[in-house]
């Protein structure tokens, strides 16, 4: 019989917290007879790193499912860049691996600390994905663990519809245990970076649409305090894989080497009014200023993962949490929906330092992927109760109105209206899950609160 903890779980947020049981099975076998026992489990739920920011890696009254045994990288091709592994593998793990010899992560989230599971569940996004599309298209093959403990392999070519439920399905269709990865070659560890300032959020829009095709990563921090002729200014980082010409000859000497960073902690959760207006327009004026426009070499690290520095940085939002909003407006109302959203904030007064604008390309098969052409915006607003529970509403309200949706993996609020608005394939999912989990063996808080389960 494999040992239950009880645990405290929320999401990377740290918003409203749950009890809940749970295992770190240590094989394959030992995973297969959680799943068939179905009276002692009568639930069960994948985590990865817990890096999805609400309640989609928690599950009250099953068994929340560890992988911390499940990390080996099985084999790694250097001639094609294809890897297979776990999925408790972690990109950290992958760019370790694969980077000295020349291949990179196809698209990667803004944290390296995210399972391979995690980040097919999610079917995670980077900064290029107008040109490379979310994780799911990498993969080749899948693994999956179902609800009656049969294992099934299935890919774009192979049982298609139950490979793209997966991807994007946010642990729901089963528990991925196997994957193999189309790395991307490189020739470098390093990055070349335009830092552009835009002074509000027409140039912001145009800029991103005026530079689509002339580089292969493209985000931007906007400040979400800036009011008036200001509404919207941002910084975009806008960049392309470095030659081994571009970088200095130090760094041409070990050009897939990056000295490991300094990373610093918060160590404490901070008071919860640490970061109220003042702080966070404080911290954006300094931001602004330091990022005038100019060219720059930089390593993967600093460019891709500029959090993965600072320790437990959730905590500066204090014990109370805060919830991440990530906003994705069609092209068509982008600039009405986004002016909307930082209007709506600055009424409130719930500043968000960390406000990230990327640009989205076209949506692959997955009925629940959450990206397809338009712009998403990314704000994180602290948890201070019911001023924040109406703000978001609000927020709401707009992206019905203009045509948006919410990312799943960011959502912690969404009700299961707003979803069924915003996830128009929906009955394609569970019309898969109804055939691989009829009985919602694999539930997650998520999916209860937004109604991603099989009803009789
Ligand atoms: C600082 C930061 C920046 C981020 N930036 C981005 C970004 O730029 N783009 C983006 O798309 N996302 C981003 N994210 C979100 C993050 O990439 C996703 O939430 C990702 O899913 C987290 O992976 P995880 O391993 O922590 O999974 P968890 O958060 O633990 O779980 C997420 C989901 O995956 C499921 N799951 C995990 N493992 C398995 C498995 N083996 N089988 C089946 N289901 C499984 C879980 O059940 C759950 O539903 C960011 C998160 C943080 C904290």
């Amino acid at each position: 019989m494999i040992a239950l903890t009880e645990r405290t779980l929320s999401g990377w947020g740290g918003y409203q917290p749950l009890s809940c049981s749970v295992a770190e099975p240590s094989s394959r076998g030992q995973l297969r007879r959680i799943l068939d026992s179905q009276v002692e489990h009568p639930h069960v739920l994948a985590r990865g790193l817990g890096r999805s920011y609400g309640d989609s890696a928690v599950c009250r009254g099953g068994t929340v499912l560890l992988q911390g045994n499940a990390d080996r990288i099985l084999s790694f091709d250097r001639a094609t860049g294809l890897v297979r592994c776990e999925a408790g593998v972690t990109l950290a793990d992958l760019i370790q691996v694969c980077l000295p010899r020349g291949w990179f992560l196809p698209t990667t989230p803004g944290t390296k600390f995210v399972t391979v599971g995690g980040a097919i569940a999610a079917d995670v996004h980077g900064k290029n994905h107008h040109v490379d599309g979310t994780f799911g298209r990498w993969i080749r093959r899948l693994t999956l663990l179902l609800a009656d403990g049969s294992e099934r392999v299935c890919g774009p070519d192979q049982d298609g519809d139950l490979f793209w439920a997966t991807v994007g399905g946010m642990g729901l269709t089963g528990y991925i245990v196997e994957a193999e990865i189309q790395m991307r070659p490189c020739t470098t560890a390093y990055f070349r970076v335009d830092y552009r300032r835009h002074r509000n959020l027409d140039a912001t829009l145009a800029a991103m649409e005026e530079t689509d095709s002339d580089y292969r990563y493209s985000v931007g921090w906007i400040d979400c305090l800036a009011r008036g002729r200001h509404l919207g200014r941002s910084v975009l980082m806008l960049g392309n894989d470095a030659r081994a010409e571009d970088l200095s000859a130090q760094q041409a000497d070990h050009p897939f080497t990056v000295a490991p960073k300094n990373r610093k902690s918060v160590p404490i959760y901070f008071p919860n009014m640490a970061l109220n207006r003042l702080s966070v327009s404080l911290f954006n004026e300094v931001y602004f200023a330091a990022h005038p426009d100019r060219s720059s070499i930089v390593d993967f690290d600093t460019y891709f993962y500029p959090l993965d520095s600072i320790h437990h940085w959730n905590r500066i939002y204090g014990r109370r949490g805060f919830v991440q909003y990530q906003a994705l407006f069609p092209p068509g109302t982008a600039e009405k929906g986004l002016r909307a959203v930082l209007e709506t904030l600055g009424r409130f007064g719930l500043a968000s330092f960390l406000a990230v604008i990327k640009r989205s390309g076209p949506a692959n098969p997955a009925p629940l992927s959450y990206l397809y052409p338009g712009y998403t915006l990314a704000l994180d607003i602290p948890n201070v109760g019911e001023r924040m529970l109406e703000m978001v509403r609000q927020l709401d309200k707009i992206l019905l109105h203009e045509g948006g949706r919410l990312y799943l993996a960011k959502d912690s609020l969404m009700s299961e209206d707003t979803f069924r608005a915003m996830y128009p394939r929906r009955d394609e999912f569970l019309a898969v899950k109804r055939r691989v989990d009829p009985g919602n063996r694999f539930v997650s808080e998520q999916a209860r609160r937004v109604g991603l389960i099989v009803t009789s």
